[in-house]
């Protein structure tokens, strides 16, 4: 059985028998998983999903595996998801040029679709947050989802749900740069009618809560793309 918080697994690959072996295993493996079948459908597909990982084929009508890689790894809102490159056996240049364009991990084909899986769930541990239900930390930032509970350096922060859920959203994934759209998707719903403004309130109202007693600001504006959780505040 899969829910709605297991990963999303985006498979990109154009040769339909090694498509379906591999929906079929990440399938039964208890991945969510969708799939495109060349290289300007993986990135519709990309901004419409928001994958936790992305099995990518070096080989690809209209755009190159290679190409999806270099425009994904340079895009503040995608550099972060994870993309495992299939390529075939002895393309050793191939192998550097992907490596250059910032892919994450490489299987040869014919691979192993056991040992795709192991590195894919090895991808996802580094990559994903902790499991439903574990504290969330960042700096001395600490979120308790089971309690409900928000702390900074020892002291409690009280946060309306909103608040609460974007805090959430953003301790998820550090450093990555939501667009107040995505934001919306995440902390109000899909279908919610709110007004991009509304996210800046909810921002500001966060922000004011967590940096009491003059504490650092963890929250950076990105001037025309959004928020994110920073490293380096
Ligand atoms: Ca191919």
């Amino acid at each position: 059985m899969t829910g709605a918080s297991d990963p999303l697994v985006l498979i990109v690959e154009d040769e339909p028998a090694q498509l379906e072996v591999l929906t079929y295993n990440l399938g039964s493996q208890g991945f969510r998983h969708a799939h495109a079948v060349d290289g300007e459908e993986a990135l519709l597909m990309i901004d419409e999903l928001q994958p936790d990982l992305i099995i990518l084929d070096w080989m690809l009508p209209s755009l190159s595996g290679i190409e999806v890689c270099r425009r994904l790894k340079s895009r503040n809102d995608t550099k972060h998801i994870p993309i495992i490159i299939l390529t075939a056996r002895g393309e050793e240049t191939d192998r550097v040029r992907g490596l250059e364009t910032g892919a994450d991990d490489y299987v040869v084909k014919p691979y192993s679709v056991k040992e795709l899986i192991a590195r894919v769930r090895a991808m996802l541990r580094r990559t994903r947050p902790a499991g439903v239900g574990e504290t969330l930390e960042f700096g001395d930032i600490r979120l308790d989802p089971e309690q409900h509970k928000v702390m900074r350096g020892g002291r409690t922060i009280r946060l309306g749900p909103t608040e609460y859920r974007l805090l959430t959203t953003f301790m998820e994934k550090p450093g990555r740069v939501w667009s107040r759209e995505q934001l919306i998707d995440r902390v109000w719903g899909h279908d919610s009618y709110v007004d991009l403004r509304t996210v800046d309130v909810h921002v500001g109202r966060l922000r004011k809560a967590l940096n009491r007693n003059n504490a650092a600001d963890p929250i950076r504006t990105v001037r025309g793309e959004g928020y994110s959780l920073d490293l380096e505040y």
